[in-house]
C-alpha cells in the first residue's frame, strides 16, 4: 500500500506531544511491513534546510478568492529507515506561514492568529505535493486537526465529480490524538478554503457560527480513530467529547480505537543509553543504580529504602496538575508531609504551575521539582522511580505509563482513556495487576491512591516484585499497533468499494486510463451496493473496537480500593513486625487535625 501521513508534528523534526512520536514510529512499522509510506510537515523555521534535499520548481496551492500560495518542498529519508523500505519525508516550506518559531504559537501569541489559513493551506498542499512528486497515494492518513481538512479536500474536491481523478480510489483516515484541540477559528477565514460554502455545512466545519477544523474532518474523512479502545468510547460522551460527542456517535460505524506503541529501541532498560547501567528482570542490579542517580540528580537523601514517586508531564488542566500541585487545595503537600515517600517531577507548562511546584520544593525535603524538557532526565525517572504518577483527567494514549511498566515501575494512574487499555489494577487478595489505579479525580483520591502504593511497597514486596515481572514482559510493540492499522486501511477500501491494494500496484491514474468510459460510469451504483455488503462484512474493523477493552472489565470485576489506605492497612497487617508503612511514617502535625485524611476516616471506621 501507499500511505501518505499528513502532520503537523513528526520527530526528529518537530515535537510539542505524543503525536510527533506516533506518526514517526507508525509510519516505520508500516514500511517495515513492506508499505510504502511517506510523510508530509510543514518546514518550520528551526528545521535545518542545508540537511535537506530541495526539490526542483516552485509548487503553486491555488486556495480561495484566486489566491496561488507559492511554496519550496524538500526532502529526506527518516533517520533508521533506507535501503528496500526507506520513508520518505517532506517539508512543505511556506516562509509566511511557517518560518517562525513555534509550531502553533509562541511565549506571546499562544495560538498564531492565522493558524486556520496555515493549516488549511497545508492540507491543502498535500495533494499539491502528490502532484510534484507524481506519486498518489492508497491512503491519505490525517492526524489531528492541523491536517484535518486534507479528508475534506479529498471528498469534496479531489474525488469529487469533475475533478482530475488522480485521488479517485484514495481513502482517508483521520486519527484524533486529543479531542480538546480542535481548531476553532472564525468562519472569515472560510473563504481561504476555496471550498464552497455548502461544504462550510455539508463538510461539517459549522460549529455555533464559528469553523471547527476537526469537527470537519471527522464528517469528512472514510474512517476516523483514535489512539486507544477505551478513549474511543469515552470521546463518544458527553462528559468526554468536549462537544463533539455527537459527531463521534454519529460517525460510530466508522469509529475505533487503536492502541498507540512505544518505541522499544529507545524505551527499554535493557539497552538505554541514559542510564547508569542497563537493566533487565534477571538483573535488577541497573534499576537500583538508577534511583541512586535519581535521588543524587534531584538532590534528595540517597536511600534504597524509601519508594521513590516520579513524574514527567506537561504542566497543564489535562494532567490533573491542578488537584495535585493546586494552591492551598492540592494533595501534594499533603503526600509528602504525610508519607514515607520521595517526590520527583520533571515538566514544564502553565506558569502557576512551574512557580508552585517549585515553591513546594523550597519547602518540602522529600519533593523536588525541574523545569524544563529533558529526554535524559526523563529516562533516568522512568528508571530510577518506584512508581510513575498520571493523575490525568483525560488520556487519549498516554505513553509514559507504557514506559514505567517496562522499566519495573509501577503506575499510579486515574482510571481513564488509555490508561484504563494498559494498566491492571492491584488486587491485594490475588496479588495481580500492574499498578494502582483511582476513579475520581480529586485531591483525596490521588492521597488515598498514593498511600495505598506505598503501603503495599512496605508491606507487600513479593506482590510488588510480581507486579514489575508482570509490567517488564508486556508487549507494547509498534508491530502489534501497525498491523491493526493495516486492518483499519483494508476495512476503509471495503466501505468505499474500492479494491484494497496489493504490493507495488501501478498509480490509481494509470488504473482510471485503462478502464473504458462505460464501466466507469457503471461504478456508482454497484459502488452503493457493495458498500452496503462490505459493511456487514466487516469484522476484523469492528473487532477492533469491541475486543480491546480487557482493562474496563478488569475494573468492573475490581474496583479501585481507594478507601483501604496507608493508615488502613497498617492496622490490617501483621502485628509481629513493626511497619514502615505510609501512615507508621506520618510525621504527626497539627494542620493533619484539620485534614479529613483517609488515615482519620479510617481510625473512624475502627471505633
Ligand atoms: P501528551 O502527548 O499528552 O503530552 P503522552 O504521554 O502521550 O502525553 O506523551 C508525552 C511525551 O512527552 C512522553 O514521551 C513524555 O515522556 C514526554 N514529555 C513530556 N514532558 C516532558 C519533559 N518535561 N521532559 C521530557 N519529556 C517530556
Amino acid at each position: 500500500m501507499k500511505i501518505l501521513m499528513a502532520s503537523s508534528e513528526a520527530v526528529p523534526w518537530a515535537k510539542t506531544g505524543g503525536l510527533a512520536d506516533m506518526v514517526s514510529a507508525l509510519s516505520i512499522n508500516l514500511a517495515n511491513l513492506g508499505h510504502d509510506v511517506r510523510i508530509v510537515i510543514p518546514r518550520y523555521y528551526p528545521i535545518d534546510r542545508s540537511k535537506l534535499k530541495l526539490l526542483p520548481d516552485a509548487m503553486g496551492t491555488p486556495m480561495g478568492g484566486g489566491i496561488q500560495e507559492w511554496s519550496a518542498v524538500y526532502e529526506t529519508v527518516m533517520p533508521g529507515t533506507s535501503g528496500k523500505n526507506p520513508v520518505k519525508v517532506y517539508f512543505i516550506d511556506h516562509e509566511i506561514f511557517f518560518g517562525r518559531d513555534g509550531i502553533y504559537g509562541n511565549a506571546i501569541e499562544t495560538d498564531f492568529i492565522d493558524n486556520s489559513r496555515r493549516f488549511t493551506f497545508f492540507s491543502r498542499a498535500v495533494f499539491q505535493l502528490c502532484r510534484k512528486i507524481k506519486w498518489y497515494p492508497d491512503v491519505l492518513h490525517a492526524h489531528d486537526w492541523p491536517a484535518a481538512v486534507a479528508p475534506v479536500y479529498l471528498k469534496f474536491a479531489e474525488r469529487a465529480a469533475g475533478s482530475s481523478g488522480e485521488f479517485k480510489k484514495t481513502v482517508s483516515v483521520l486519527t484524533i490524538h486529543n479531542l480538546g484541540y480542535q481548531g476553532i477559528y472564525h468562519k472569515d477565514n472560510f473563504g481561504y478554503a476555496g471550498l464552497g460554502w455548502d461544504v462550510f455545512y455539508n463538510g461539517g466545519f459549522e460549529d455555533w457560527n464559528m469553523l471547527n477544523m476537526l469537527k470537519a474532518g471527522l464528517y469528512s474523512a472514510d474512517k476516523i480513530n483514535t489512539v486507544s479502545p477505551n478513549y474511543a468510547r469515552e470521546t463518544m460522551t458527553q462528559a468526554h467529547g468536549f462537544r463533539l460527542d455527537g459527531v463521534l456517535r454519529y460517525r460510530n460505524a466508522d469509529y475505533c480505537g487503536i492502541l498507540n506503541g512505544i518505541d522499544t529501541d529507545v524505551w527499554n532498560p535493557t539497552k538505554d543509553k541514559y542510564i547508569p547501567e542497563t537493566y533487565s528482570l534477571e538483573n535488577m542490579a541497573g534499576k537500583v543504580k538508577a534511583k541512586k542517580a535519581l535521588q543524587k540528580e534531584f538532590g534528595l537523601h540517597e536511600d534504597p529504602n524509601v519508594p521513590v514517586i516520579g513524574m514527567v508531564t506537561r504542566l497543564t488542566d489535562q494532567k490533573g496538575v491542578g488537584e495535585l500541585f493546586g494552591p492551598t487545595y492540592g494533595s501534594a503537600w499533603s503526600i509528602c508531609r504525610d508519607m514515607d515517600l520521595q517526590m520527583i517531577l520533571l515538566g514544564s507548562g502553565e506558569y502557576w504551575c512551574e512557580s508552585e511546584t517549585s515553591g513546594l520544593a523550597s519547602r518540602l525535603s522529600n519533593f523536588n521539582v525541574r523545569i524544563g524538557y529533558s529526554e535524559k532526565i526523563s529516562h533516568l525517572i522512568e528508571a530510577g522511580s518506584d512508581f510513575f504518577l498520571m493523575p490525568s483527567r483525560y488520556e487519549p494514549c498516554g505513553l509514559n505509563q507504557m514506559y514505567s511498566l517496562v522499566y519495573g515501575t509501577l503506575p499510579i494512574v486515574r482510571s481513564t482513556g488509555g490508561l484504563v487499555d494498559t494498566v491492571q489494577n492491584y488486587d491485594e487478595k490475588t496479588g495481580d495487576g500492574t499498578g494502582f489505579m483511582f476513579e475520581q479525580l480529586n485531591p483525596s483520591s490521588i492521597y488515598n491512591t498514593v498511600g495505598w502504593a506505598v503501603w503495599a511497597w512496605y508491606n507487600r514486596p513479593k506482590d510488588i516484585k510480581k507486579m514489575q515481572e508482570r509490567g517488564m514482559t508486556q508487549d507494547f510493540s509498534w508491530e502489534r499497533s501497525a498491523q491493526k492499522y493495516i486492518e483499519l486501511y483494508e476495512a476503509t477500501f471495503r466501505t468505499q468499494g474500492i479494491k484494497i491494494p496489493k504490493g507495488n500496484e501501478p498509480d490509481v491514474l494509470e488504473i482510471a486510463a485503462e478502464k473504458p468510459k462505460k464501466e466507469a460510469l457503471k461504478e456508482t451504483p454497484n459502488k452503493e451496493k457493495q458498500n452496503k455488503d462490505t459493511l456487514k462484512k466487516e469484522l476484523p474493523y469492528k473487532e477492533l473496537l469491541i475486543k480491546e477493552s480487557p482493562g474496563k472489565e478488569a475494573l468492573k470485576k475490581e474496583p479501585p480500593k481507594i478507601k483501604e489506605t496507608a493508615a488502613g492497612k497498617t492496622k490490617k497487617s501483621e502485628p509481629d513486625k513493626p511497619k514502615k508503612t505510609a501512615a507508621a511514617n506520618t510525621k504527626k502535625s497539627a494542620s493533619q487535625k484539620t485534614t479529613k485524611s483517609a488515615a482519620d476516616k479510617t481510625k473512624k471506621k475502627k471505633k
